[in-house]
């Protein structure tokens, strides 16, 4: 009998440069110039007159709707950059040199696409929790939204500021009380540019803490890895110490990882070894990080490369990863299930699994 329990890829992006949606999507010449974006460009053919927002909504819609390894995606919004005391920083409003944000994507405008195809696609939003509507917006969405994510980084998420720390506890709270999921970016991130790197300390799990002890459910997006394991440092460490803190303490907190870009080509086999040996498949949810490539166990580095460009990638990443977990849960295909299911039973958990059509 099939599993119940639907296959969800919760870690999907999009992006748009704003010329068919200028309220809505917005990039930088950093986010254009960057190696993430270029890579994509080069991977696909694209001449930089093509890319435009059609393009990019095309792209993704045409993958969703053909994949068949996956029965829904979530696709993420981004929001803009917020100062602690609420200045916003964004494309529309701010100065030329006092815009701070590399990518926007509206959270109405992922709304409206996922409703275009809603048997495929659940809205992921995005909620800088130092804008001054933060709640509101929060609010607005909470029954249509699976899930809310931040990117320290790039989004200029400062845990550790003064004036911003009422602001994140109001956050928290009203996560818990709508059961929304927090998906926070951790890692040294590649594709998305930050205008100040001394944030990327913050792509940590080590800053989650005060949000599971106030009832929050927080989702470490991609288990504390970097893309490129022998350049940048990772924060896979801080992941671990946090479960294992849970684990010893007997916290009942909603802590949970995705294992988006585990497979890329530039991960180390003994980085992966560690995470499945130390977090609990139960609290390992399946997302891809689509548009980025996925590598076999048993490819040659250079084949996600080639196949790029005629490939499903949302189809391919699932059987890649499907793959992966059979090897390291050999003895339960069961256990690898759970893993490919589990955002929707994370959803159904918190009262959400209505939002999953069809189950
Ligand atoms: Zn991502």
């Amino acid at each position: 009998m099939r599993d119940r329990f639907k296959v969800i890829d919760m870690h999907v992006h999009i992006a748009g440069r704003g010329d068919v949606w200028p309220e809505d999507l917005w990039w930088s010449e950093r986010f254009e110039e960057g190696i993430g974006f270029k890579a994509l460009a080069i991977l696909k053919g694209w001449s930089s007159k093509q890319v435009g927002d059609e393009l990019m909504r095309t792209v993704l819609s045409d993958q969703a709707t053909m994949a068949r390894r996956i029965d829904l995606a979530v696709v993420l919004a981004f929001d803009n950059v917020y100062d602690p005391d609420g200045t916003y920083r964004g494309p529309q409003r701010a100065k030329r040199e006092e815009v701070f944000t590399t990518l926007y994507v509206s959270n109405q405008y992922v709304v409206d696409l996922c409703e275009s195809y809603p048997k495929k696609l659940l809205p992921g939003i995005s909620v800088h929790p130092f804008r001054p509507d933060a709640l509101e917006e929060l609010d607005k969405y909470k029954d249509r939204a699976a899930l809310c994510k931040w990117m320290p980084s790039a989004q200029l998420i400062d845990f550790e500021s003064s004036v911003g720390q009422p602001k994140l506890e109001r956050f928290y709270a009203k996560l818990a009380e709508i059961k929304l999921p927090l998906l926070l970016h951790t890692g040294i991130e590649t594709s998305i540019p930050t205008v100040d790197k001394s944030f990327e300390r913050f792509n940590s799990a080590r800053f989650v803490e005060r949000a599971l002890d106030l009832g929050a459910t927080v989702i470490v997006a991609h288990c504390g890895c970097s893309y490129f394991d022998l350049l940048q440092d990772n924060m896979v460490d801080d992941t671990i110490r946090l479960f294992q803190k849970m684990e010893a303490e007997g916290k009942d907190w909603g802590l949970y990882a995705d294992i988006s870009a585990l497979f890329s080509p530039f991960r180390r086999r003994k980085i992966l070894d560690r995470i499945f040996a130390e977090i609990p498949a139960e609290r390992l949810v399946y997302g891809s990080d689509f548009p980025n490539p996925a590598k076999g166990r048993r490819e040659p580095f250079l084949r996600p490369f080639l196949r790029y460009r005629k490939a499903n990638l949302l189809n391919r990443s699932a059987r890649i990863a499907r793959r992966w977990l059979k090897h390291y849960f050999p003895d339960s295909d069961a256990r690898a299930d759970r893993i490919m299911t589990g955002f929707h039973r994370l959803l159904e958990s918190l009262g959400r699994g209505g939002q999953v059509p069809g189950s």
